[in-house]
């Protein structure tokens, strides 16, 4: 792009075939190098928090961000902003990350400065385009493209994780108006961490408590999901989807990777990786079918869970978490005063009984996706 950002497009063709456009645009790339990594003027500001020994990061300039523009002006679509090149999927670098390559090592609190710490917010932000089609849903896509897109989702992050200043990757989407979604086209986005942020962090001291030197937390959890069997949505011979014991949103589904070692997207066999892309759009598909003619659209914050720098990160097991806001046909569920302020959930509902409710929602089978990569 004009300010240095790269882009990185997906397609899919015959196994060996490449379309025009790309080599078109791979030319290109090739007459015009990218020089590294863009470097802001004024990156954003990350400080700490001596109560909760954790970051908040100031992104104060994405205040003048566009919010909801028209379908005319979508700076998504093919040809208007962004992405003026034809494409299937595009990955690139936001316009106003919160967080940005930042020249020069990390400097960490310590207890001489720990009450007024900053520091440039490291990091990087991109954004993950899933189709040129602005009214296409996650959820309606066809299997083939959501399968394209797991494979896009494992190379941005094998690339992102092997930076050195690099601690961890969150691929995510925030779906719907009232899960803070600006821009109607579907897409999600990466955020990648010079830290491990707090629930992550927990999750590592808790993945190594439990470890027994063969098995530990995961194993247990799946192990006790599978046995009960009251909770679960899906499955197929490599992930479980399932409302968890312990679910704090409601209808909140959780997708675990069944076989040990698999951390990330990057240990999934190219099987696994069909079997993701099914069990996805099953999971999404259920969503929008539970309340079709409900109020907001059943918006929902997705999270693929993963870690790959830790020393024995073979512990931890991909999963992916989906936290629903919306808890009737009717009504939002909003994060109230004991959830954000003291950080315990109170959930109205049990989960078993919901996923009875959402396990009866069509399609009760995983479709999987013709192998296409190898
Ligand atoms: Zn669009």
């Amino acid at each position: 792009m004009d300010d240095g950002r790269i882009v990185n497009l997906y397609d899919f063709a015959p196994w060996g075939e490449n379309p025009s456009h790309l080599l078109l645009h791979r030319d290109a790339a090739i007459e015009n190098p990218p020089q590294g990594p863009r470097i802001l003027e004024k990156p954003s500001e990350m400080r700490w928090n001596p109560t909760l020994a954790q970051w908040t990061v100031y992104a104060a300039h994405r205040m003048n961000r566009p919010q909801l523009p028209s379908r005319d002006s979508c700076p998504l679509c093919p040809g208007i902003l962004e992405l003026p090149m034809p494409y299937q999927i595009a990955i690139f670098e936001n316009r106003a990350p919160a967080m940005s390559f930042v020249p020069g090592e990390m400097e960490r609190p310590d207890t001489t400065n720990l009450f007024e710490f900053k520091s440039p917010a490291r990091g990087r932000c991109d954004i993950v385009v899933y189709s040129p089609q602005h009214d296409e849903k996650f959820a309606f896509m066809p299997l083939e493209n959501i399968y394209a897109l797991v494979e896009a989702w494992r190379d941005r992050y094998r690339e992102i994780i092997a930076q050195s200043d690099i601690e961890f990757v969150s691929i995510f989407e925030n779906k719907g108006r009232e899960a803070g979604m600006t821009l109607d086209h579907p897409h999600g986005q990466i955020y990648a961490f010079p830290f491990l942020p707090p629930d992550l962090e927990k999750q590592w001291a808790q993945t190594q408590a439990f470890w027994d030197g063969k098995r530990g937390l995961w194993e247990k959890i799946l192990e006790k999901e599978l046995r009960d069997g009251s909770r679960i949505i899906a499955q197929t011979d490599g992930f479980l989807a399932a409302m968890p014991f312990y679910a704090r949103y409601p209808f909140e589904v959780h997708i675990w990777a069944k076989r040990a070692g698999v951390s990330s997207l990057l240990e999934m066999t190219p099987q696994e990786r069909r079997e993701l892309a099914g069990i996805m759009k099953n999971v999404a598909l259920r969503y929008e079918r539970l309340w079709p003619d409900a109020a907001y659209g059943f918006p929902t914050l997705m999270l693929m869970q993963q870690l790959s720098k830790q020393a024995g990160a073979e512990r931890y097991r991909f999963h992916i978490e989906f936290l629903p806001l919306q808890r009737s046909p009717e009504k939002m569920k909003y994060r109230a005063s004991i959830e954000s302020g003291a950080g315990t959930f109170l959930a109205d509902f049990l989960p078993e009984e919901q996923a009875a409710e959402l396990g009866a929602v069509e399609p009760k089978e995983v479709e999987l996706p013709e192998l296409l990569f190898d």
